[in-house]
């Protein structure tokens, strides 16, 4: 029997300040991607924003739905909306924040499990991991190196039947 141990290195900024003037506007355009969150049922509205290879920037925010789990999350919205613009681009950076009504916001917010998910097949699919980076409205910025560092055994298209 192995005993095996699995470690995530991560950045933790204390605020915005010390990350570069590329990734704080990009975490900018996600704080402001939360004003086009559809969220009457949690009030908790999360935006996405990601850079792409060509500088592009694509934004999603979390689109809720009264039969819940119909709702889909901000970076499933972002990443189905770079879908359809039919880009070779591939992201290189994705920032996510979020405004939660009545609380601090002041903490980085991790994707779900599913978003986790999905954004690790995205890297797996493209060959090129991508940074992340969370933040809520202002306090601790932490910055990932791949999003498939979030979730170490993924489920992977390569286990079905080829
Ligand atoms: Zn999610």
């Amino acid at each position: 029997m192995d005993q095996r141990t699995i470690t995530i290195q991560y950045e933790s900024h204390p605020d915005e300040t010390t990350i570069s003037s590329e990734d704080r506007r990009l975490l900018d355009v996600a704080r402001e991607a939360t004003s086009l969150a559809y969220a009457p049922y949690s009030r908790f509205r999360v935006g996405a924003a990601a850079r792409l290879t060509d500088q592009r920037i694509v934004r999603g925010s979390n689109q809720e739905n009264a039969s819940y789990p119909a709702g889909i999350c901000a970076e499933r919205v972002l990443l189905a909306t770079l879908s359809s613009i039919g880009t070779d681009a591939h992201i290189t950076v994705m920032a996510i924040s979020y405004v939660g009504e009545g609380l601090g916001n002041d903490k980085p917010l991790a994707p779900c499990g599913v978003c986790r998910q999905v954004m690790a097949e995205y890297e797996e699919r493209t060959g090129a991991p991508f940074r992340l980076i969370l933040a809520g409205l202002n306090g601790e910025v932490q910055i990932f190196q791949s999003a498939s560092s979030l979730l170490p055994f993924r489920f992977s298209g390569s286990e079905l039947p080829q």
